[in-house]
C-alpha cells in the first residue's frame, strides 16, 4: 500500500479560487475542514485553501484515535463534546469513516506511572469523563489474549476512534455541500494586510479579499504567521507509523504502553507506533524555541531525539527561507505535501513489542509504513485565539498531536470566535500571548 494521500494524488478541488470570501481558511488538514464546515452551517461563506491536498499530512497520517483521555484539563471539555461531533458528523457522510466507540486504555509498567495514570483519573471522573482504574486483574480481563507486565491502567470507554484518511476527506464533502468551497494544490504565499488589520491573502493564483482569515496550517502555520509579526514557539516532531496486514481480532480498541500502540483498523490490520520519545529536525526555529521549551525539557528531559537537518524544503530546514515576496514562489508551493520517511528502526521495533503482547501472532506483516510532522507547542496545548496585532486574524494550530480527535470540537471553536457567537467552554487556555508568561505545563499523558 503506498500512502493513500501524497503530492500525485489526483486534485479533487481544483479551482481557481474566489476573489472574495467572507472568510479564508489556510489549510485542508482536520482543523481547517472542521472549521469550515461549522462556518458554512452558520451561513457564513468560508473558503479553505490548500497547498497540497486535503488531509495530505497530519490529518491522515495519524492513528485515528478520537479520546479525551490523558488531556489536558483546559482540553478535556472540547475533546469530551468532540466524540459526540464525530459521531454525528459520521451518520452525515457519504462514506462509512470507520467512527466506532471501542475504548481507549493506558497501560502502566511501573508504579510511578500508575500513580500519574490514576491522578488524572480521579480528576477527569470529577470532571464528567467515564475514566476508570484498571489495577491487573482488569486489564487480563479486558485483554484477555495480551501479555505484560504491566501493574494497571486506565480505560475510557467512550473513546473512538475512526479511519482517519477516509474520515477528513469526507468531512471536506459534507462541508462543501454546506457551502464551503475548497481548492488544492494552491499555497497561500502571505496574508494581505491593509491600514493594519488583515483585508484576504495572496495566493499562488492571485489575491483573495477577506476581511477575516483562519491560519490552520499544522506544521508550517509558524513559517506564514512570523513573515506578518506573529510569533508562536510551534515546532514539529516526526512521528512513524506502520500498518500491518489484515491479523486475526486480539483487540478491538486502543492501546498503549511505553514500547507500542496499537489500533485495530477497519481493514483487519492494526495501526502501530513505538512509544518513547519524538525525533526532532534540529533547525532556525528550534534554536530559537530553547528557552520557551525548556520546563517541557525539565520535566521529560530524555523525552526527544534531536536530528541533525529537516529534509529540504521542510518548514524548519535551514535552507527554508524565511522572507519572501508575496509575487514569486513561497516556501509553501515549493513542498506541496510533507512526506517524512519513517524511521525503519522505529517501525521493526513497534512490530516487535506487538507480537511480544500478542504472542499468538507469531508475525504481524507491515502493509505499509509512513510518517507524520506533528506539529507541538511548549505545553502541549494549541493556539485557538485571534491576534492582538492584526485584526481580522484567527490562529488555529499547534494541535500538539492529538487534533484528529479534538478536530470537530476546535472547529466549532474557531466558528464561533468568527461568528461573534460564546465559545461552548473557554479558550482561555490556548491563548497566543501566554507564551509571555511562565508556561503551564499540562499532564501530558
Ligand atoms: C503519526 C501521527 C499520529 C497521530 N495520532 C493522532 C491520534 O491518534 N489522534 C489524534 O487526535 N491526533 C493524532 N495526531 C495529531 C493529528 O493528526 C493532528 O493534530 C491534526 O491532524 C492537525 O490538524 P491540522 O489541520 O492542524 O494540521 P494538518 O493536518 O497538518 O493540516 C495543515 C494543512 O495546511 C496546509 N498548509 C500549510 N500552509 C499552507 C499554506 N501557506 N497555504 C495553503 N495550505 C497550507 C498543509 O498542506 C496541510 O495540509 C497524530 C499525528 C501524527 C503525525
Amino acid at each position: 500500500m503506498t500512502f493513500p494521500i501524497n503530492a500525485d494524488s489526483p486534485v479533487a478541488y481544483p479551482g481557481p479560487p474566489p476573489q472574495e470570501a467572507d472568510v479564508v481558511i489556510v489549510g485542508g488538514g482536520v482543523v481547517g475542514i472542521m472549521s469550515a464546515l461549522f462556518l458554512a452551517r452558520a451561513g457564513r461563506r468560508p473558503v479553505v485553501i490548500e497547498k497540497g491536498r486535503v488531509a495530505g499530512e497530519q490529518s491522515s497520517r495519524n492513528w485515528g484515535w478520537i479520546r479525551a483521555q490523558g488531556r489536558d484539563w483546559g482540553e478535556l471539555p472540547f475533546a469530551m463534546d468532540a466524540k459526540g461531533l464525530w459521531a454525528e458528523i459520521a451518520v452525515e457522510c457519504d462514506v462509512d469513516i470507520g467512527f466506532r466507540q471501542t475504548g481507549v486504555t493506558y497501560l502502566a509498567r511501573s508504579e510511578k506511572a500508575m500513580q500519574r495514570y490514576a491522578e488524572w483519573q480521579a480528576r477527569a471522573v470529577d470532571e464528567g469523563l467515564d475514566c476508570t482504574v484498571l489495577r491487573r486483574a482488569g486489564i487480563d480481563a479486558l485483554m484477555p489474549d495480551a501479555q505484560g507486565d504491566w501493574v494497571g491502567g486506565i480505560h475510557t470507554a467512550s473513546d473512538c476512534r475512526a479511519e482517519p484518511w477516509v474520515a477528513v476527506p469526507a468531512v471536506a464533502r459534507l462541508a462543501c455541500r454546506d457551502g464551503a468551497r475548497i481548492v488544492e494544490n494552491c499555497a497561500v504565499r502571505g496574508l494581505d494586510v491593509e491600514g493594519g488589520r488583515v483585508a484576504g491573502v495572496v495566493t499562488e493564483a492571485g489575491r483573495i479579499k477577506s476581511r477575516s482569515v483562519v491560519v490552520s496550517g499544522g506544521a508550517w502555520s509558524r513559517l506564514l504567521l512570523q513573515r506578518h509579526g506573529v510569533t508562536i514557539p510551534q515546532l514539529a516532531v516526526r512521528s512513524s507509523v506502520v500498518a500491518t496486514k489484515a491479523l486475526p481480532q486480539v483487540f478491538e480498541g486502543q492501546a498503549t504502553d511505553d514500547r507500542v500502540a496499537f489500533r485495530r483498523r477497519a481493514d483487519g490490520g492494526y495501526t502501530l507506533a513505538s512509544g518513547g520519545r519524538n525525533e526532532l529536525f534540529v533547525g532556525r526555529d528550534a534554536f530559537a524555541s530553547v528557552g520557551a521549551y525548556l520546563p517541557a525539557l525539565r520535566q521529560e528531559p530524555f523525552g526527544t531525539t534531536l536530528l541533525p537537518n529537516a529534509p529540504t524544503g521542510f518548514p524548519d530546514a535551514w535552507g527554508t527561507p524565511r522572507t519572501w515576496a508575496l509575487d514569486g514562489p513561497s516556501p509553501f508551493e515549493r513542498h506541496r505535501v510533507l512526506n517524512p520517511k519513517p524511521s525503519m528502526r522505529r517501525v521493526t521495533k513497534a512490530l516487535r513489542a506487538f507480537e511480544q503482547t500478542f504472542p499468538q501472532i507469531s508475525q504481524a506483516e507491515a502493509k505499509a509504513a509512513w510518517a507524520g510532522m506533528i506539529d507541538t507547542m511548549p505545553d502541549f496545548v494549541p493556539v485557538i485565539d485571534e491576534a492582538a496585532n492584526l485584526p481580522g486574524l484567527v490562529v488555529a494550530t499547534g494541535l500538539s498531536g492529538h487534533g484528529f480527535g479534538i478536530g470537530p470540537a476546535f472547529g466549532k471553536a474557531v466558528a464561533a470566535i468568527l461568528c461573534d457567537t460564546p465559545p461552548d467552554h473557554s479558550l482561555s487556555r490556548f491563548r497566543i500571548d501566554r507564551f509571555a508568561r511562565p508556561l503551564e505545563l499540562g499532564p501530558t499523558l
